[in-house]
């Protein structure tokens, strides 16, 4: 067993579905980004199933895999999307999504950026700061138009996450201090180009534990009691995302368990009117692709062995900037029997930070076909095109079909537009 269930061993080759890896790479080529449909479709029905009966609007945190083809497919199940900027705004638009089921969120959004999320009729705006409030209003006002706006507070609670994917705690640069959010709302319900319409946080990611969730709740829960006793009612709160996955034997928390307890403390409070808007990212599509690598070289030293592939940092960077681990699967692994050498699975790339996986047992040859899992979440979007290495494609798979959804980028894409001095 993998830790995706789309992606399993059938008579001793990994598969996508029904797919046989080895199929796609000599198909497509490596390395490969390689996505399955209904693992998609699976993610989004544990929150669909979590939500029923209640007013919950799923907004895909689309920063975790933007491909308009993983887009397309959460418009066409219902889903709503968290921003981050204007080009992921022109992403939504591009599949004919629906602006009104759109947050957008961030610490810098810029005055281009306000103004086509204006004109294009987002649901919210998630205000970050008091810098960002004033600017909004001015641009709406100058548009002519309201802005709807939640403020993104920031509960100080503890995620128990890497730190740099923890967002919640005072020293985070994410959100208003929960302490000053009255004043600000206060602010905010005074300009008449404004629209006060909820309340936002999102206190990280790969969390796996409820508690942080439910202490951040307690704390906005509070804040909406009180701006109902200054006369300022709330539509919605948004939880935004978080939920982790399994990217090796992590306990999960599921939405289930997340959203009953969520909707206990609502109805508690007397306040199951209110839309709960979500953002989830990573959960619904972290264990819905890998990439597939192939093993250029293979290097034995005393201190230690290599696996050079040809998949590297710019591909995957979560290894190299969090330290995380992904599973890596021979796609076609050997039953020899014995204890295989462990490598430390590295790319191309001149960086000694040029690594995706460490100490792997793995029986291996050069030509060797590696899955390197959970690949389906921050991994094409943080790609780069370091050392002039074209992107990899993508492919989504669908049963026993497969299509490019964005084809391998070619040398001569990278510098086209390039000059040198006249
Ligand atoms: C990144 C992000 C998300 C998605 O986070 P996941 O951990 O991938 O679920 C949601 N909301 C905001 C504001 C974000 O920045």
């Amino acid at each position: 067993m993998t830790v995706a269930p789309q992606f399993q061993f059938r008579n001793g080759v990994l598969h996508a579905e029904d797919m046989p890896l080895t199929d796609l790479a000599s198909q497509f080529g490596t390395p490969l980004y390689v996505y399955s449909r209904q693992a998609l479709h699976d993610a989004w029905d544990a929150y669909r199933v979590a939500s029923q009966g209640r007013d919950v609007l799923i907004c895909y945190g689309m920063k975790a895999n933007s491909n308009l083809a993983v887009l397309n497919e959460f418009k066409n199940l219902g889903s709503g999307f968290d921003i981050v900027s204007g080009g992921e705004l022109a992403r939504v638009l591009a599949i004919g999504g629906d602006a009104s089921r759109v947050v957008f969120s961030g610490v810098g959004k810029q005055t281009w950026e306000m103004q086509a999320a204006l004109k294009a009729g987002v649901k919210c705006f998630n205000v970050e700061s008091e810098a960002e409030l004033v600017r909004l209003a001015e641009v709406a006002q100058q548009m002519g138009v309201v802005a709807p706006v939640s403020l993104r507070v920031n509960p100080d609670v503890d995620a128990q996450t890497h730190p740099y994917i923890s967002t919640g705690l005072k020293d985070n640069k994410f959100g208003i201090a929960i302490e000053t959010a009255l004043s600000v709302y206060q602010r905010a319900a005074a300009l008449p180009s404004l629209n006060v319409v909820g309340v936002d946080c999102h206190i990280g990611s790969q969390i796996t534990e409820v508690s942080p969730y439910l202490d951040a709740l307690d704390k906005l829960i509070h804040l909406i009691l009180t701006l109902d006793s200054h006369g300022i009612t709330l539509k919605h709160l948004d939880l935004g995302g978080g939920i982790g996955i399994r990217y090796t034997n992590e306990t999960l928390l599921s939405p289930s368990v997340l959203l009953s307890k969520v909707f206990q403390a609502l109805d508690a409070h007397k306040l199951s009117h209110l839309q709960l808007v979500l953002e989830p990212g990573r959960s619904l599509v972290g264990n819905s692709g890998v990439l597939l690598t192939t093993v250029e070289y293979l290097k034995h030293s005393e201190a230690k062995n290599f696996a050079i592939v040809d998949a590297a940092m710019n591909d995957l960077l979560r290894p190299t900037l969090y330290g995380a681990w992904h599973d890596v699967e021979a796609v076609t692994p050997r039953n020899n029997t014995g204890t295989p050498p462990a490598y430390d699975i590295v790319g191309p790339i001149c960086e000694s930070g040029d690594w995706l996986a460490r100490n792997r047992q793995l029986d291996l040859q050069q030509g060797d076909l590696l899955a390197i899992m959970s690949a389906g979440a921050y991994a094409f979007t943080m790609a780069s095109q370091y050392n002039t290495r074209p992107r990899a494609a993508e492919v989504m798979v669908d049963g026993a079909q497969a299509q490019v959804v964005r084809p391998r980028e070619s040398v001569q894409d990278l510098f086209i537009t390039e000059s040198v001095l006249k």
